[in-house]
């Protein structure tokens, strides 16, 4: 058996020594001489020296001749100051006894990197005490070493994935806080508060700020900000800015004291660009040359303005500064345009809804202080929901008591039955509301509204269904119009007519029946000079004229108070026309009358369903304006017309070629008391012919027009139904 067997206790040491994965020497503790050294030892150091004290060549020497060599040792230890330190260890040990405990010592390297060493020096006593020697020990720690590095490398790392994770964190809460509030609530100043104090808290922001813009005067006005400007002088300021004065980029603030809001601005037209403006570190800025107003500089280092663009329509900014410097991508920044977009969104809605409000009390204002009277009635119960004053005055009730009650439940909806028959005869005006809500639309309606007091008032009214865009009715419009006045007005006029009428009537026809008496007399005996004849021919003529204007004035009385009936009969239309055409004919020796027959021929008939004297009426009418308008005489054509493809119909016309009515006048002449502007005012008439014409033919159920050129003559129309509707 070969067993190493040490023969002495030295051997066993030197076993210990030369297998010990710790290096050991020993100096003296006088000179610091290198002593004795194991391997280890040596080896560590080994690669630390020149090649001269390599291979063992320090053991001998002092610490002090091979310690201060250049050599390849790591950086650290090529300071002096660092091996000073160490030589000042070994003699601080070899004077106090103290052993001194290195902390780790990066020396030599291996293909990982350095390696690491604890090493310790502890004092060897003399049995007298003093210290003779020195022990150095040298143990190897870089695995250690290398595990805590790479350990403080992974919490480094954690640590700023953490950082960025709350990072993260603080910017989507603020956001959320800010798109929460614009979802409950539409408190613009409100959502400015709560933004500005997440961003405070989450982002320690030294102040914060959100302006509106009105782009209408093209000035931010400051909603909400902190700290509020009670409590910071700088931010009175910021109250109010114009557009052209916000600060283009990163040009910032005017040099001149004023209002100082970076906001990117485009140029050419002056607009604030969508883009946000970061100032990373205002400090730099204004080092490197750029010009940052003072008060801004102040006020912290990173500093974002975010511009609010809704669609194309700039809100307002949003602005912070912070107390450190910012990143252009950081969290604060993207926190800002996150919650940007949100802030825009809501102060778009509350710049609609102030629109709107505005629109609809300018409207409530108009409606207000219309004469007329408007109601708006709901269709689901027939509530009147809003109704103006003069609605109110007009139906004779105060406006609570108008409103939010349903139509039927109004105490004046009911009680019609008392009221006189004639006032039966105008609709009521609740009749036209129902009528509305049903989906009618009525204009100008003679109506009566009998007041809770009694009184009546007449009124014009109109009503619409309202509608929403979607084509579903919501309620229904009704507009009162006070026509009183006028009625009674009218009434009046219309009682003095009849009774001046009567009265004129019967004194003319007494003077021409004495006319007459006298033609007649004259004419027997011959004892008439021929004055006396002439002026009692003019006597019969005109008296028989004011008798027809007497029955004109009349017509029209009767028309206005419901009289004016026709009397029908099957009459022939031929012959109608040709008695028109003779005693008109004698009227006149300028003028030429002809008849002109179309469809039919001289020797038939054309029978129609009319009122004769009315359409007498009509065709002498027709007939003696064609006259009287014609002052140069001339050619005058009384046409009728029968078709086969309209055997129910018949067209009459008059043509002539007198002055002709000019084409603005052509749509009032049918109107009473309508004269054109180009007759000769000696020309006898009212203006009542034609509007009477009018009425007796629409009666009939026919229609009348006029072709005209001015100065070249006018042809008038009349289509005339020949059976009644029911057939004949
Ligand atoms: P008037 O008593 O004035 O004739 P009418 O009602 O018969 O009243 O006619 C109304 C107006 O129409 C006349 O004043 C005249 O200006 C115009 N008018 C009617 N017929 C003719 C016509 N044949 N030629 C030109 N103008 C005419």
């Amino acid at each position: 058996m070969n067993h190493y067997q040490p023969t002495e206790t030295s051997s066993y040491m030197q076993i210990m020594l030369e297998h010990t994965s710790v290096g050991m020497a020993v100096y003296d503790a006088l000179d610091l001489c290198l002593l004795e050294a194991n391997t280890t030892f040596l080896t560590i150091f080994e690669n630390l020296l020149t090649p001269y004290w390599q291979h063992g060549k320090i053991l001998g020497h002092c610490l002090t001749d091979w310690c201060f060599i250049k050599n390849d040792l790591s950086p650290r230890h090529h300071s002096e100051a660092v091996l000073h330190h160490v030589i000042e260890v070994f003699h601080t040990v070899a004077q106090t006894g103290i052993p001194y405990r290195g902390a780790e010592y990066a020396a030599g390297n291996d293909q990982n990197g350095p390696r690491y060493w604890n090493w310790a020096v502890d004092p060897v006593r003399a049995p007298d005490g003093h210290i003779v020697y020195l022990v150095h020990t040298a143990s190897e720690i870089t695995e250690q070493i290398r595990a805590r590095k790479q350990a403080e490398q992974e919490n480094f790392v954690l640590a700023q994935t953490n950082s960025t994770v709350e990072a993260e964190r603080k910017r989507l809460e603020v956001i959320e806080t800010v798109a929460r509030c614009v979802r409950d609530s539409q408190d613009a100043v409100h959502l400015g508060n709560i933004t500005i104090e997440a961003i405070r808290t989450h982002f320690h922001a030294n102040s914060a700020c959100l302006h509106i813009a009105d782009s209408a005067q093209r000035v931010l006005r400051l909603l909400c900000s902190y700290p509020s400007t009670d409590e910071d002088e700088a931010l009175k300021r910021l109250e109010y800015i114009p557009f052209e004065s916000m600060v283009i980029g990163r040009q910032a603030a005017p040099r001149s004291g004023g209002a100082s809001l970076v906001v990117g601005r485009d140029q050419a037209q002056g607009e604030p660009k969508r883009d946000p403006v970061v100032i990373e570190d205002m400090q730099d800025v204004s080092g490197s040359g750029r010009n940052i107003h003072a008060s801004l500089i102040q006020m912290g280092r990173g500093y974002i303005c975010v511009p609010l663009w809704f669609g194309d329509q700039f809100e307002g900014t949003l602005c912070a500064i912070f107390p450190t410097p910012i990143r252009s991508s950081g969290p604060e920044v993207r926190a800002l345009v996150g919650s940007g977009i949100h802030i825009a969104a809501a102060l778009a809605q509350v710049r609609l809804q102030t629109l709107i409000e505005r629109e609809h009390s300018r409207l409530r204002a108009i409606l207000d202080q219309l004469p007329e009277g408007i109601l708006i009635a709901e269709v689901s119960n027939g509530t009147i929901n809003y109704a103006n004053p003069a609605a109110a005055q007009i139906l004779g009730i105060a406006l609570p008591d108008l409103i939010e009650v349903p139509l039927h439940q109004h105490p004046w909806s009911k009680g019609r039955k008392e009221e006189a028959p004639e006032s039966q005869a105008i609709l009521p005006w609740n009749f036209v509301v129902v009528r509305a809500l049903c989906g009618d639309t009525i204009k100008s309606k003679e109506t009566l509204v009998v007041r809770p007091d009694g009184s009546k008032v007449v009124t014009l009214t109109s009503s619409a269904p309202l509608y929403t865009d979607d084509g579903i009715m919501t309620g229904a419009m009704i507009v009162f119009q006070d026509v009183t006045m006028q009625k009674s007005l009218e009434q009046h006029k219309n009682d003095f007519l009849s009774i001046a009428n009567h009265e004129l009537r019967t004194p003319i026809t007494v003077i021409q029946g004495f006319a007459e008496i006298l033609q007649l007399k004259g004419s027997q005996d011959r004892s008439l000079d021929p004055l006396t004849t002439y002026a009692l021919t003019s006597i019969s003529e005109q008296s028989q004229h004011l008798t027809h204007l007497i029955e004109e004035m009349l017509d029209i009385s009767r028309i206005e108070q419901a009289q004016f009936t026709l009397k029908r009969s099957p009459r022939d239309l031929l012959a109608l026309l040709r008695r028109a055409i003779e005693s008109q004919a004698i009227t006149t020796r300028q003028h030429t009358l002809h008849l002109v027959l179309e469809g039919l021929p001289s020797t038939d008939t054309l029978v129609g369903f009319i009122d004769e004297g009315r359409m007498i009426q009509v065709l002498n009418n027709l007939v003696s304006n064609a006259i009287k308008y014609s002052p140069c005489g001339g050619d005058i054509e009384i046409g009728l017309r029968s078709s086969e493809e309209e055997p129910h119909e018949a067209l009459i016309w008059v043509k002539d070629h007198g002055i002709g009515i000019a084409a603005h006048e052509m749509q009032n002449i049918f109107k009473r008391f309508h004269r054109a502007g180009n007759i000769d005012r000696s020309t006898s008439g009212f203006g009542i012919g034609l509007y009477l014409v009018k009425e007796v033919v629409v009666r009939h159920g026919g229609r009348v027009w006029v072709e005209s050129t001015e100065g070249k003559g006018s042809t008038f129309y009349v289509m005339l139904p020949l059976n009644t509707p029911g057939g004949f």
